[in-house]
């Protein structure tokens, strides 16, 4: 083929992959121009997950007339002029990019007016092209519809995952900037349902509340402003204590300048904040908020605007990292408005709202009959292992004993100690056995929570008193699918709306455990989208996870020997559920050799 330059048709279509990925890309840039517009209330709406329609609306200054099909050009911006301008950003956008790439893969129409003139301006959009446009009367603000999304990109458009996750992307957005600016007022529906509602009092610690949920949101911890005042870098924002963390760093929300950004190195910093105060391969909860000069962060990366360079990379490391830590050694409950129960309710009446009026009429408040969720309270007492053997009710035959174990299985072995409070050094008949307590543990509980549930015998207890449990509204949805099969497994749980769950039972060897944590792990493991045999299987997974004994674990030698003598019993002595092998063996030869004795 010979070389031509693309038809400017083609390019487009290029350059908008780079910007519209998804249709939370699309809601991302269009509430970054509200906001960038002076917006303080931001609608959102959706149909089938944004493939159909895609509806921002906002209050702020609108376009001019005469400039509305240009800020539908590729490159055509009123936020930047000259090319010093990029040195210093402080709009969200400035590549003139976002609308140009929407339109040419999909229907836009757009209505707007400006604050200074007194008719506004409908125009429609189709794959790039105007197609029609009419003076009309309406309040000063822009509203953009997209429909359609990708209808002439198929390629794009297979990609497109199921309604429900990309409404979830959109959740997670929409829920970040809610708290990030909680002078605005979100509003976001999905298919009619009203999902998230915001005031935009200015109240930080609400819109938490709102997002997070009670759970979550009430036992964050505020960054104290003073720990960075006056100096060039500023870090706000919420952490969690050490109590409070997470499966992956999916939790953990940076924001710059007003702009949500992904950066791997201020993550790690903010993990580096909890050194040796989180269990191993857990993670905390932080939103982080760093405010420094433009001039010293270049946001102009990448098409998405998601990454940022700083000037002074390690600065700002040393900050995020050194304040977090702060805020978390400080961790004084008694101090902290947040253990308080949550500010007096607000008179409007936005459906979290009477979520919460729904709920502090449930319980004096959602914080006081909860379990202490520390690892060491929810780790399951090893004493509890041996009753806790998923019993079958009493006038159930127990279950037949498993057959004799034959091939791969464990030779009897000898406890000699513990190592390091995370292994159990044993004796066989080959060498010495070292055991990872945790993976251990985690196989038993395992095959034993398995084989009840599919002998029908799992007990599940009334709680004494149901418990409610929010999740941050993305991970809310996803918790509603699973219900039918957690209560296969002995959870009862039904949705209370807008993200919160009613906990009504659970299985006996769970009920010590706070519900909170327990549907927050079932819902943040890593392996969400991961293909499984069977969604019980990697729910009764996630839950072993949970309740077996941790590394750091101080073990008796008789709890030690127990359980030895119950992973000898299990089907697959040598892996932990997830894969990972449950021991290491180093055989006499070996020993032999290493120490140059044949
Ligand atoms: P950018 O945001 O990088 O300038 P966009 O393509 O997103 O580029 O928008 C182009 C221009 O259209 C903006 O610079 C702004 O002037 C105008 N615009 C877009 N959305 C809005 C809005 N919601 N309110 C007011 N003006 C808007
Ligand atoms: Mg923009």
């Amino acid at each position: 083929m010979t070389i031509r330059l693309l038809s400017e048709d083609v390019a487009a279509r290029i350059a908008a992959g780079e910007v519209v990925e998804r249709p939370a890309s699309v809601v991302k840039e269009l509430v970054e121009n509200s906001l960038d517009a002076g917006a303080d209330r931001i609608e959102v709406e959706t149909r089938e997950g944004g493939q159909d329609l895609i509806r921002v609306q906002d209050n702020g200054a609108g376009i001019p007339a005469a400039e509305v099909e240009l800020a539908f050009r590729r490159h055509a911006t009123s936020k930047l002029e000259t090319a010093e301008d990029l040195e210093h950003i402080t709009t969200l956008g400035f590549r003139g990019e976002a609308l140009a790439s929407i339109a040419s893969v999909s229907r836009v129409t757009c209505f707007t007016r400006h604050t200074n003139e007194t008719v506004g301006t409908r125009m429609r959009i189709e794959g790039g092209v105007v197609v029609a446009r009419a003076a009309v009367g309406r309040p000063h603000g822009t509203e953009l519809l997209v429909e359609d999304l990708f209808y002439n990109v198929p390629a794009r458009r297979k990609f497109l995952q199921s309604a429900r996750t990309e409404r979830s992307h959109i959740d997670a957005f929409l829920t970040r900037y809610a708290i990030a600016y909680p002078h605005i007022a979100f509003w976001l529906s999905h298919d009619g349902r009203e999902i998230l509602a915001t005031s935009g009092n200015g109240n930080a610690q609400e819109a938490l509340l709102n997002v997070y949920g009670m759970d979550l949101g009430a036992s964050l911890l505020e960054i104290p402003p003073a720990l960075t005042e006056g100096q060039a870098i500023r870090v706000g924002g919420f952490v969690g204590p050490p109590s409070v963390h997470r499966a992956n760093r999916g939790y953990i929300t940076l924001f710059v300048n007003g702009r949500w950004v992904q950066d791997l190195r201020l993550t790690y910093a903010i993990i580096q904040a909890y050194y040796t105060l989180l269990p191993t391969k857990r993670f905390p909860v932080a939103f982080i908020n760093i405010l420094m000069p433009a001039e010293d962060v270049d946001v102009n990366v990448h098409p998405a605007k998601t990454e940022v360079r700083f000037r002074d990379a390690d600065g700002v490391f040393r900050a995020v990292q050194r304040v977090v830590r702060a805020t978390v050694m400080e961790e004084a409950p008694s101090a902290s408005p947040w253990q308080a129960p949550p500010p007096t309710l607000p008179q409007d009446t936005s459906s979290a709202t009477t979520t919460r009026a729904r709920l502090a009429a449930l319980t004096p408040t959602a914080r006081q009959v909860r379990l202490p969720s520390t690892e060491t309270d929810t780790a399951m007492p090893l004493a509890a292992i041996a009753n806790a053997k998923v019993a079958p009710p009493p006038a159930v035959t127990p279950p037949p004993s498993e057959p004799p174990q034959v091939m791969g299985t464990l030779p009897p072995l000898r406890v000699i100690g513990q190592v390091a409070t995370m292994f159990i050094v044993t004796e066989g008949p080959d060498g010495i056995y070292l055991i990872d307590q945790h993976a251990a543990h985690e196989r038993i509980l395992y095959e034993r929570m398995l084989a009840a549930w599919m002998q029908r015998s799992i007990v599940s207890q009334p709680l004494l008193e149901p418990q409610t449990v929010t999740l941050p509204l993305a991970d809310a949805g996803y918790l509603e699918e699973l219900l039918p099969t957690l209560r296969a497994l002995g959870l009862d749980v039904e949705p209370f709306g807008a993200g919160t769950f009613l906990v009504r039972a659970l299985p006996t060897f769970l009920v010590h455990l706070a519900p909170a944590d327990l549907l927050g792990d079932i819902v943040t493991a890593d392996e969400r989208t991961a293909v499984d045999a069977s969604l019980e299987e990697m729910l009764v997974r996630r839950i072993c996870k949970r309740i077996a004994i941790k590394a750091g674990q101080v073990l008796s030698r008789e709890e030690m020997e127990r359980l030895v003598r119950d992973l000898e019993q299990t089907r697959n002595p040598r892996t932990c559920p997830h894969g990972r092998p449950t021991m290491v063996q180093i055989g006499v030869e070996q020993l032999i050799r290493q120490f140059g004795r044949s």
